[in-house]
C-alpha cells in the first residue's frame, strides 16, 4: 500500500492551553488506510485481526497473517502500529463455530483455549515486527495470568523461530481494558507495556447492557457518569505504572464525550478515519481540563 504522504510530520496537535495529544486510528480493513495521509496521525492505535479473517483457514494461516501485518507496518514506516490479537466471539463471529456470548470466551479467553490458533498468531507477529514499530495488544484480558501465560507462549515460539533462523523481534505487549475488574485492578497489571481503554466493551460490562441490544440502548448510553468515574481512577493507577494509556473504544472518536475524556487525564485517542477532523480541530478549541478555550 503507497503511502501518499512524503510531506514531513506535522506540527504536533494541542490544546488551546498547550498540551500535547496524540491521534491514533483505527482500522478494521487494509481498505481504511488507503488515500489516508500518516503524516497527521501517531500511527495506527487500533488494527482489528479478526476482521482481516474470514475463515478458520485464514486464522491458521501464519503466512497470510505474516504478509498482511508487514504490509501495514511498512505502510507505517516507524510509526507506532497496534495490532490487536485475535477477538473473537461476543458480537465477532467465531469461524467453524456458533458465536460465543458476550460474558463466555471471548478474545484472550478464547485464544487461551484454543492456544494452536494463538500461536500461530504469535509467531506472525514476532516475523512482522521486524519491518516496523509493532506494538502487540491482547483483547479481553481479565486477569493477569492470562497476560504472563500469552507472553510465555510468545517466548517459546521466539525460541522456536531462533532455532529454525527465522527473523524477529519481540514486540512490547499491551492490554485492552475493556473488563471493569481490570479496569479496578490495574495495579496488578504491572507486566502490561502499554493500556488501551476499549470502551464500546467497558460501558457494557459496567451497565449490563449488550451493546449491540436496542432495547437497552438508552441505558448503555447514559452510563457517561459511571464510566468516567472508572476512567479516572484507571488513568491515576495506569500513571503510577509508568505505562503509555489510551481510548481506542468509538468515545474517542465522538466529540460530546472528548471533554470529559480530557478532564480524566487521557491524551492518547485512537479513532475511526473518517473523525480525525472533526477532533483534531475540536482539541484545539479546548483546554486540556476540557473546558472550552476563551477566544483571545
Ligand atoms: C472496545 O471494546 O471499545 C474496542 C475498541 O474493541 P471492539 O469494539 O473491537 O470490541
Ligand atoms: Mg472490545
Amino acid at each position: 500500500i503507497a503511502n501518499e504522504a512524503e510531506a514531513p510530520c506535522s506540527t504536533k496537535l494541542r490544546t488551546a492551553d498547550g498540551a500535547e495529544i496524540s491521534l491514533s486510528i483505527n482500522v478494521n480493513d487494509l481498505s481504511d488506510i488507503i488515500g489516508i495521509d500518516h503524516a497527521g496521525i501517531e500511527g495506527i492505535g487500533l488494527l482489528r485481526t479478526e476482521f482481516l479473517m474470514s475463515s478458520a483457514a485464514d486464522i491458521a494461516n501464519e503466512d497470510r497473517q505474516y504478509g498482511i501485518y508487514r504490509q501495514v507496518l511498512e505502510w507505517a514506516g516507524q510509526k507506532p502500529v497496534t495490532i490487536r490479537m485475535l477477538d473473537l466471539g461476543g458480537d465477532k463471529p467465531v469461524p467453524d463455530r456458533d458465536g460465543t456470548s458476550f460474558l463466555g470466551l471471548r478474545g484472550i479467553r478464547l485464544l487461551l483455549a484454543r492456544p494452536e490458533f494463538l500461536r500461530i498468531q504469535a509467531r506472525a507477529l514476532l516475523r512482522s515486527a521486524v519491518h516496523g514499530n509493532l506494538k502487540v495488544m491482547l483483547p479481553m484480558v481479565t486477569l493477569p495470568s492470562e497476560l504472563e501465560k500469552t507472553v510465555t507462549i510468545f517466548r517459546e515460539e521466539l525460541t522456536l523461530l531462533q532455532r529454525r533462523r527465522i527473523s524477529h523481534r519481540m514486540p512490547p505487549i499491551g492490554i485492552m481494558v475493556e473488563v471493569p475488574a481490570t479496569a479496578i485492578m490495574l495495579d496488578t497489571f504491572g507486566a502490561a507495556e502499554f493500556f488501551s481503554f476499549g470502551t464500546n466493551d467497558l460501558v457494557q460490562y459496567l451497565t449490563a447492557a449488550a451493546r449491540d441490544n436496542a432495547a437497552v440502548a438508552d441505558i448503555y448510553t447514559h452510563a457517561a457518569p459511571a464510566i468516567f468515574r472508572l476512567l479516572e481512577h484507571t488513568v491515576h493507577i495506569a500513571a503510577t505504572l509508568g505505562a503509555p494509556v489510551s481510548v481506542c473504544g468509538d468515545m474517542a472518536g465522538e466529540p460530546e464525550y472528548i471533554p470529559a475524556l480530557l478532564r480524566c487525564g487521557l491524551r492518547h485517542f485512537s479513532l475511526a478515519p473518517a473523525q480525525l477532523a472533526v477532533i483534531r480541530s475540536q482539541i484545539t478549541q479546548l483546554n486540556a481540563d476540557g473546558t472550552m478555550a476563551v477566544e483571545k
